[in-house]
C-alpha cells in the first residue's frame, strides 16, 4: 500500500506521485514547490530560463551565480514536473551509445566532463546539509553472447584511452559484485564501470533548486509560457495567464518530454538489496533494460519504446520488463511490481546532447538532445548555456 505524507499530498500532482515521492523527504519536496506570479504582471530580467528539470536549475543557478538577474517559469507547481522527476536515478556518463561508437572525438568532452560531474555529486552528498543522495556504487552492462562481450571489449579500451576506469570482468567476479542474488546463466562477461551510480532524481533537483535561489534566481512555477518572440534585440516571452517578461537573454530548457516520439516504460518491485549492490543492464545500448536498487525497491527502465501517446500497449511493455527484472532476481517470481508509470520522451538512437543558437542579436540558447540519458549532461549544458550568455552580455554592456 503506498502512503502518502498529509503535509505534502494535498498539492503534489497526482502525476508526480510514485516511487520518488514514496521516498523523498519533506524537506526536498518543500525545496522542489515553486511560488507563483502574479498574473497578467509585466517584469523585466537580464535572463529568463524556461523550465525546472536539472537543465533549467542549473542554468539558472550559473546565471546568478555570475550576478545576473534570473527569473525561471515552470509550467507546473513543481520543479521535476518533468523527466527530471521521473527517471530512473541512475549517474551515467556520456550519451546514449558506447563512447567506442563516436565516429571521432569531437564529443570526448561529454564523457570526461560528466564524469567529472559525477564525482562531484557524490561528494556533495556527503556534505552535511545536502539535499543530494547519491552513491557510486558502480554499474555492470551483462554480455550473453560473444558479440556483446566482443564490442564490451572495445568498450573498455576506448574508455580507459581517455583515462576512464572501466575493466571486463569474469562471472565469478560480477557474482560477488551483485552479492549472489543475480541468476547468472548465460553471462558471459561484464563491462564494469566503477563511477557510474545512483542518484534520488528529487533529492538532485531539490539540491539545484536550493542553489539557484541561494544565488538569487527566482523560480516560478505554474507559469506556462505561450509564445516566445525576439524584438529589437530583447526576448519577449508570454505566458498563458498574459504575463509577459522580458530579458536580454533566454535559455530553453523544455527537455524531451515535449514533441515526444516514443513512449518509455519504468517500474519499481519492492526488495532489499545490499547499499552497494551495483546498477545493472542488459549489454545492447539503447534498447536496454537498466536495473537500480536503493531504498527497498529495484527500478526497471528502458527495454523497447512504444509509440509516444500508445496507451494501449502499456500493459504488455510493463508485463515484459517485469518478467524481465523477475529473470535477474528470481527471489521476485510471482510477485506484482510496487509501482509502474510511462512517460513520451523525444529519443532516437545515437543522439548527442547539445546547444543550439537561438535568436538573431538577442542571446539565447536552446539544451537539445537530452533524451532517456540527460541529467549530468543536462547540468553540464544548463551552465554552459548559462556561461556563454553571461560572456556575450558582459561584452555588450
Ligand atoms: C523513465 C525515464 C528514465 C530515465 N532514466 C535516466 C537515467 O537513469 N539517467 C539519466 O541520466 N537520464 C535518464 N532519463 C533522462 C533524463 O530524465 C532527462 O534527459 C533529463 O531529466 C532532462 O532534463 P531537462 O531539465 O532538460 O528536462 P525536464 O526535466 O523534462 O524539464 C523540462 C521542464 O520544462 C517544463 N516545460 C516544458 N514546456 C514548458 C513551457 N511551455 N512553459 C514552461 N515550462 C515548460 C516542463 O514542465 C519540465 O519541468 C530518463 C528519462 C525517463 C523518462
Amino acid at each position: 500500500m503506498t502512503i502518502f505524507n498529509p503535509q505534502t499530498e494535498s498539492d503534489v500532482p497526482a502525476s508526480m506521485k510514485g516511487v520518488w515521492f514514496d521516498t523523498a523527504s519533506d524537506r526536498i519536496i518543500n525545496s522542489l514547490r515553486l511560488a507563483n506570479l502574479g498574473s497578467g504582471s509585466k517584469i523585466e530580467t537580464d535572463v529568463v530560463v524556461i523550465g525546472a528539470g536539472v537543465s533549467g536549475l542549473s542554468a539558472s543557478h550559473a546565471a546568478a551565480d555570475a550576478g545576473l538577474g534570473v527569473i525561471l517559469v515552470e509550467r507546473g507547481p513543481f520543479a521535476a514536473s518533468g523527466a527530471s522527476g521521473k527517471n530512473a536515478g541512475i549517474v551515467c556518463m556520456g550519451a546514449n551509445m558506447h563512447l567506442s561508437e563516436l565516429s571521432d572525438d569531437s564529443y570526448n568532452w561529454l564523457w570526461t566532463e560528466t564524469t567529472a560531474l559525477a564525482m562531484d555529486l557524490y561528494e556533495r552528498s556527503l556534505a552535511s546539509g545536502s539535499f543530494v543522495s547519491a552513491r557510486m556504487v558502480g554499474s555492470l552492462s551483462l554480455a550473453l553472447n560473444s558479440d556483446d562481450s566482443e564490442s564490451l571489449h572495445k568498450e573498455v579500451e576506448a574508455r580507459k584511452a581517455l583515462g576512464l576506469p572501466a575493466d571486463l570482468l569474469g562471472v565469478d567476479e560480477i557474482r560477488k559484485k551483485t552479492f549472489n542474488r543475480l541468476a547468472l546463466e548465460g553471462v558471459q562477461s561484464a563491462l564494469w564501470l566503477p563511477q557510474e551510480g545512483r542518484c534520488h532524481p528529487w533529492s538532485l533537483c531539490a539540491q539545484l533548486a536550493e542553489e539557484a535561489r541561494t544565488a538569487g534566481a527566482k523560480l516560478y512555477g505554474n507559469a506556462t509560457v505561450s509564445n516566445i518572440q525576439e524584438i529589437n534585440g530583447t526576448w519577449l516571452v508570454r505566458l498563458e495567464d498574459g504575463t509577459e517578461i522580458s530579458a536580454k537573454a533566454l535559455i530553453r530548457c523544455v527537455g524531451p518530454t515535449v514533441h515526444p516520439n516514443e513512449r518509455i516504460y519504468a517500474l519499481a518491485f519492492a526488495i532489499d538489496l545490499p547499499e552497494m549492490f551495483p546498477i545493472f543492464q542488459d549489454a545492447a545500448p539503447f534498447t536496454y533494460y537498466d536495473f537500480r536498487a536503493s531504498d527497498g525497491h529495484v527500478v526497471c527502465t528502458g527495454g523497447p519504446y512504444a509509440k509516444a501517446g500508445q496507451q494501449d500497449v502499456d500493459k504488455d511493455h510493463l508485463k515484459e520488463m517485469a518478467k524481465r527484472v523477475q529473470a535477474w532476481l528470481p527471489e521476485l517470481a510471482g510477485k506484482e511490481p510496487k509501482y509502474t508509470w510511462a512517460v513520451d520522451l523525444k529519443v532516437a538512437p545515437k543522439m548527442v546532447p547539445h546547444l543550439e543558437k537561438l535568436g538573431q542579436v538577442a542571446p539565447g540558447s536552446s539544451i537539445e538532445g537530452l533524451g532517456a540519458l540527460g541529467v549530468l549532461p543536462g547540468i553540464l549544458l544548463g551552465r554552459k548555456a548559462a556561461l556563454n550568455l553571461v560572456s556575450t552580455l558582459r561584452i555588450d554592456k
